[in-house]
């Protein structure tokens, strides 16, 4: 296809963070044709120019863990319609063309949905079809299929990859995720308890552990985009960090990703409040040695949100934590999904080390590229909320302040008050882009050289890292000025990100 005029841009004297390319706080031009970034050209004539000096270029952002589609976020938006009215702020569970607007002014070009029953992958992306500008792509439940189970626990790896397979192709999915392994099964038995990973299975010769193990061998089998994408047992529940210690340990060697550890790396034997508090050290340690690894943290923030899960059993120790009704739902006795209320406050003991729990993840993790900025929208907080998080991790004294608010308790036991490390702009841009690109395994996203998706957002710099993140100055998705200032320009739709 030839470039026609008016898809022809270059974006002049930017000031670029690409970390793909090493580039860091570099000036220089960026040039666009059809959708894509070129080379600088022989013949420039024929280019829209644009002024970008005084602006900071990064990729546009890429999450690789939201919830925005599915029966699930439709029962979001029923359980909290009082969180869908709050004047000025934006709904909790957002409709599916406000998810869209919403990540687009932001600065986000991509979003993954990461849990969908292999039987609602059709509704998912009939709805993620209405979801404008983005790319979009859903990962698939794979596990809680009974077919898919049963292999597992055959141990037959060739029936595995070839059940797995279809499900990825069938539902269009992007990747595999587990939610809870085995949990459907647990939950249908009435076992919705702590249990750990060489727990049996009901009704099958399996564990967790070899469910686990062999599910992210058939991944890299198969060669997905991305690895395993594992939201191991227990999660929410206190002690859980020997679990998620034991995830890593048997998925040692194999390319997995971790999801929202922030929610499965808590201290305490049980739910005696004293007890209770980080269990990050050692499971830190432990990723930091071992390479295959990656996660998203799931960073709660304080406020109203609304906690959806595929994995019931969570939704339902919440719910009776909290006090609050809640929504179970059963698809056609496989998977499942629980959904609630939920309002994360600064003085809740409980909730004052979640959010810490969350940060000293961030700040103790060694290697910015294998760490994916998340809040697990919506459920630890909404992903509007993303510009905030930032300014906690690139602003030690805007953390300190917000540190000062919470429980005492919190404060006086938490490893953050002696973590100082602020994020430069530039791991700022990757762990928001440039790493959950990588570690989605997005080969044209997540950067800015000649071959890139023409995805690209322009801030405003500012002390104020907030205030910079949230409005970015331009947002191109494909080539194409889709926001400014806060304001949409254009609603093309994204395409569907599917990995075969
Ligand atoms: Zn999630």
């Amino acid at each position: 296809m030839t470039a026609t005029a008016s898809d022809r841009i270059a974006l002049i004297g930017g000031t670029i963070h690409d970390p793909a390319t090493g580039r860091d706080g570099v000036v220089d031009d960026i040039w666009i044709a059809a959708g894509s970034i070129v080379a600088r050209p022989a013949d420039p004539r024929g280019y829209t120019h644009i002024d970008c000096r005084g602006l900071v270029v990064m990729p546009g952002g890429v999450d690789l863990h939201s919830h925005v589609a599915g029966p699930k976020v439709g029962f979001g938006r029923r359980v909290a319609p009082h969180l869908a009215r709050s004047p000025g702020t934006p709904a909790a569970v957002p409709t599916i063309h406000a998810t869209g607007a919403a990540y687009a002014a932001l600065g986000y070009t991509t979003v993954f949905d990461a849990a969908i029953a292999t039987s609602a992958a059709a509704i998912a992306h009939l709805e993620l079809a209405d979801l404008p500008i983005l790319d979009k792509g859903i990962y698939l439940l794979a596990a809680d299929d009974a077919a898919v189970l049963d292999a597992l626990a055959r141990g037959h790896a060739r029936d595995t990859e070839r059940l797995v397979g279809d499900a990825v192709r069938a539902g269009r999915g992007w990747a595999v995720k587990v939610a809870n392994p085995g949990g459907a099964a647990f939950w249908r038995h009435g076992r919705g308890d702590h249990h750990d990973l060489d727990a049996a299975i009901p009704g099958h010769d399996l564990t967790p552990r070899r469910l686990l193990e062999r599910l992210a061998d058939a991944v890299q089998a198969l060669q997905l985009p991305h690895p395993l994408h594992v939201h191991t047992a227990n999660l929410g529940l206190p002690g859980n960090w020997r679990t998620l210690l034991e995830t890593m340990r048997s998925l040692e060697g194999r390319r997995a990703h971790l999801a929202h550890v922030q929610f499965h790396s808590y201290s305490g034997g049980d739910l005696d409040e004293g007890t209770f508090g980080s269990g990050v050290a050692p499971l830190v340690e432990f990723f930091n040695a071992h390479d295959s690894l990656t996660l998203d943290v799931g960073q709660i923030l304080f406020g109203e949100t609304v906690a959806m899960t595929g994995d019931s059993a969570a939704a339902e120790h919440l719910a009776h934590a909290t006090g609050m009704p809640w929504i179970s739902h059963d698809l056609h006795l496989s998977g499942g999904c629980g959904v609630l209320p939920i309002a994360y406050k600064e003085k809740s003991l409980i909730h004052a080390w979640q959010w810490a729990i969350g940060l000293e993840w961030f700040l103790c993790a060694a290697d910015p590229w294998r760490v994916a900025l998340t809040t697990d929208h919506p459920n630890g907080a909404h992903f509007t909320a993303y510009p905030h998080l930032m300014a906690l991790l690139g602003d030690a004294a805007f953390r300190r302040a917000a540190f000062a608010r919470i429980h005492p308790a919190v404060r006086s036991r938490s490893p953050l008050k002696d973590l100082d490390r602020e994020y430069s702009l530039q791991e700022l841009c990757i762990v928001t882009r440039a790493a959950p690109a990588r570690i989605a395994g997005l080969v044209r996203k997540g950067r800015l050289d000649p071959g890139a998706d023409a995805d690209l957002t322009l801030y405003r710099p500012d002390r104020d890292l907030a205030r910079m993140f949230s409005v970015p100055a331009k947002v191109f998705k494909a080539g194409v000025l889709v926001a400014e200032d806060g304001h949409l320009r254009a609603t093309p739709s994204g395409g569907t990100l599917a990995a075969t």
